[in-house]
């Protein structure tokens, strides 16, 4: 068997945690990579990507984590990833790609790409895979097998940077697509963002709910923590996609409150057919998708 093709050489990875170093466990595993450095703010996170074998070297800060790398690719909370990419743009190598995993996309493409030295490209990008586990020990070398990964070109793409992210996905196990930043950022307003809101405001709802003084958490079952799972996420990350995807997910947000005053009202209004209707197409919808 012949060996699988190295796709570059240095890959620094800024924010070891679940989805930097899941794709550092992938690439190793492809052998798509001979050298991954990591950097990580949170000191104990970095010291364990070290120790788990998620990478192979660790940097005290981005700007020795990006010298001589070919390529960095970013996974910290949104609203950071400006601030990092501005951090590593003096040190960068030339010809250096420098891509993101970040769940909102046009606000980071429009900055970034702007900061990129002449030769090095920016190219926004978003893995559709993850848990509700945080830090480099959730990491798993299989997380983007199978799972779609998408990739933000603008006009100002240098094809042969996108072909090297693109080929790094692939051997992650990701299938690559390509998506304008805005329309990503209202798609996953809608099938990501907006779940996301609303598993947390539920799960407010019913903690904070007062039912003759009855703890009404500890008659959670199956269904309630089927449907709540993701409100487990790390809240720092929802905070920053709910303030940097505001517009489109304020937009959801209507969508979904008409949907739920809709029911209310057939639910008032004491009306079997309508509340049939209603679960009919949504249980429609949703085994359509599973
Ligand atoms: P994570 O497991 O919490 O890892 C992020 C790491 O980055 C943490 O160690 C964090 O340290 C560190 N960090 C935060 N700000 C930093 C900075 N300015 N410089 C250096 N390191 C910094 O998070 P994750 O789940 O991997 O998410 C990373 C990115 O992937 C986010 O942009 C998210 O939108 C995106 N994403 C997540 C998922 C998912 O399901 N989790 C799926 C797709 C995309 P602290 O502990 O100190 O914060």
């Amino acid at each position: 068997m012949s060996t699988p093709p190295v796709i570059i050489e240095r890959l620094a990875i800024i924010g070891t945690g679940l989805i930097g170093g899941s794709l550092a466990r992938a690439l190793r595993a492809a052998g798509g990579v001979t050298t991954i450095v990591g950097c990580d703010r949170d000191a104990h996170n970095l010291l364990q990507a070290l120790e788990l074998g998620v990478v192979d070297e660790i940097a005290a800060d981005v700007a020795a984590a990006v010298r001589g790398a070919q390529a960095v690719f970013i996974s910290v909370p949104v609203c950071a990833i400006p601030g990092v990419v501005r951090e590593m743009v003096p040190f960068l190598a030339p010809g250096c790609v420098v891509s993101d995993g970040g769940s909102v996309k046009a606000a980071i493409v429009a900055e970034c790409e702007g900061l990129m030295p002449p030769g090095c490209c920016f190219i926004g990008g978003h893995p559709i895979a993850g848990t509700e586990h945080s830090g480099p020990a959730a990491a798993f070398a299989t997380l983007y097998q199978g799972k779609r990964c998408i990739l933000t070109p603008t006009v100002n793409t240098d094809a042969g940077a996108y072909d090297t992210v693109s080929r790094l996905w692939q051997a992650a196990g990701a299938q690559v697509c390509c998506m304008e930043p805005g329309h990503h950022d209202r798609i996953f307003a809608e099938i990501s963002h907006l779940p996301h809101v609303v598993a947390y405001a539920l799960v407010h709802a019913v903690g904070t709910a007062d039912v003759e003084g009855e703890n009404v958490l500890s008659y959670t079952a199956g269904g309630f923590r089927d449907f709540t799972r993701i409100a487990s996420s790390d809240p720092a990350m929802w905070r920053d996609i709910s303030l940097m995807n505001r517009e489109a997910l304020l937009g959801s947000i209507d969508g979904f409150s008409r949907s739920l005053a809709e029911l209310r009202c057939r639910i008032e209004s004491r009306d079997p057919q309508g509340l049939a209707e209603f679960f009919t197409i949504a249980k429609q919808f949703r085994d359509g998708i599973v």
